[in-house]
């Protein structure tokens, strides 16, 4: 017997989820509806991909919850011309999103695994605007800054100076703060003529932004 029902019920089950915890941006939940989790999780979990929640990847990190990656996505207010920074590309799927809301997506992780990994989807799903590099990201990328939009999904204790220097003016950076397994607040930073304006979105629990390079490069 076929489980296309199933899985096609559970799609639906996942997009309802978003839904009701507060992604309503019409784009934001149409590139969710396009990118299927599925791909971004293997293993044990795999079988929980359309479930609203975090789930382990290698390298002892984590896929953000999906309602999570919605509603950053959407306090991000990306629009088409933007180049985007995400600092933390992990399993990859909140660039592949990314991708397809924006032109131009640059991501980074520590963990040079993730990110060989994370490349291997994005070809196979002809993401073609994203690159992907092993960086320590809490510096940026300052050879191809300044960007319209940066995302960060680690927590930093505050918004690193680095990437708030590589924001354009009028540029949006979003970006949990606080101490790693203590309540941290996703925060949206709006880079002005005058400087920049901090805005408190909600209470988030990320994985920490953690300087050097992953143990596995070496
Ligand atoms: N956005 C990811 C989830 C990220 S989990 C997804 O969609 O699956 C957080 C990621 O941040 C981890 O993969 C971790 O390795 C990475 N990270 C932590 N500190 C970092 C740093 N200083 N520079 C780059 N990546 C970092």
């Amino acid at each position: 017997m076929s489980d296309a029902g199933p899985i096609a019920e559970r799609k639906m089950q996942f997009l309802y989820a978003l839904r009701s915890k507060g992604v309503t941006d019409s784009r934001v939940l149409s590139a969710m509806e396009a990118i299927d989790r599925g791909p971004f999780i293997r293993g044990y979990f795999a079988d929980r991909a359309y479930e609203d929640m975090p789930l382990p990847i290698a390298c002892g990190q984590t896929i953000s919850q999906p309602s999570v990656v919605g509603l950053m996505t959407q306090a991000l207010k990306v629009s088409a011309r933007d180049k985007v920074l995400e600092v933390g590309t992990g399993s990859g799927y909140q660039a592949a999103i990314l991708s397809l809301l924006a032109r131009r997506i640059y991501t980074v992780d520590r963990h040079k695994r993730l990110v060989s990994e994370a490349n291997k989807i994005f070809r196979t799903l002809d993401l073609n605007n994203i690159t992907a590099f092993t960086a320590d990201g809490s510096f940026g990328l300052p050879d191809q800054a300044p960007f319209d939009r940066i995302l960060v999904t680690a927590a930093a204790e505050d918004p690193p100076g680095p990437l708030l220097a590589q924001l354009k003016i009028g540029g949006i950076m979003v970006v949990p703060v606080g101490q790693s397994d203590a309540v941290q607040s996703l925060i949206r930073v709006t880079r002005t003529h005058r400087g920049f304006d901090y805005d408190e979105l909600r209470p988030v629990r990320f994985v920490p932004l953690v300087e050097g390079l992953g143990r596995d490069t070496v």
